[in-house]
């Protein structure tokens, strides 16, 4: 087994520049990080510091200008488009702010639409999603559309449907960022119960100190490398 294998997620030298004109913005550049199936790992950071840039390229929503991002030790630099989009189904989940649950669909649909598009039958899907709803306590919700929810339920369905896969790696883009500070609370208590019961290993950038420093470590950038943060 290799180094590479212990780790969910690993970013090995990882750059990226946007053009500003006839300026170069450097918002990532060397920057190396890992982090371990089970391990839960706030990114805090300023706004525009990088934080959506980074968990998009972990999550291979785009690609790095340089540098290698692996998957449970699997290089994804070298992959064509169809085989990213294979492993993103397959191995990431990916929360985001705001909820973007397909609006006619019920919250139960929308946990198990992923895992129909993964091959997965109809029975198999709704049992899972019917599972992973009463665990983050919306069960009885399920049958409801997302304009019916409150925004913390909304978010804990959100969170159901990046898990429904059984995904390697969680990333998520300030989660509770749109949340009052009690909801904000109850979702990261469902989203830190659904961590250590499925081993994921979660990227979870935050604004919110407290909840930071919940988690099993924090990080920030710093000149486009990733250093850790220490939360007083
Ligand atoms: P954060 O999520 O921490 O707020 P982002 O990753 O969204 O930061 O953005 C980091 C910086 O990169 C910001 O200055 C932003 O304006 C810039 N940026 C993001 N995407 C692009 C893009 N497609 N083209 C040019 N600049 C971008
Ligand atoms: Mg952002």
């Amino acid at each position: 087994m290799t180094d590479h294998h212990k780790h969910s997620l690993r970013l090995d030298k990882v750059e990226r520049h946007y053009a500003q004109g006839e300026e170069r913005l450097t918002i990532l550049s060397g920057a190396d990080f890992e982090i371990a199936p089970g391990e839960m790992v706030a990114l805090v950071a300023p706004s525009g510091a990088g934080k959506s840039t980074l968990l998009h390229i972990a999550g291979l929503l785009e690609r790095p200008d340089a540098g290698e991002v692996y998957i449970n030790g699997e290089a994804c630099g070298s992959l064509d488009d169809q085989r990213r989009t294979q492993m993103r189904r397959q191995t990431i989940g990916f929360v985001y702010q705001f909820h973007h649950l397909l609006p006619e669909f019920s919250a139960l649909e929308n946990v198990m639409l992923p895992q129909m598009i993964g091959g997965l039958v109809h029975k198999e899907a709704a049992d899972r999603a019917r599972q992973l709803l009463d665990y983050m306590r919306i069960g009885a919700r399920a049958s409801h559309r997302p304009a019916e929810l409150s925004g913390g339920e909304q978010q804990r369905v959100a969170i159901a449907r990046a898990v429904a896969n059984s995904p390697y790696v969680l990333l998520a883009d300030e989660p509770t960022g749109n949340l009052d500070p009690t909801t904000a609370g109850y979702v990261f208590d469902a989203l830190t119960a659904l961590v250590r019961q499925s081993g994921v290993a979660a990227l979870i950038a935050t604004h919110n100190h407290a909840l930071a420093a919940r988690m099993d470590r924090a990080i920030t950038l710093e000149n486009g490398r990733i250093v850790p943060l220490v939360i007083s």
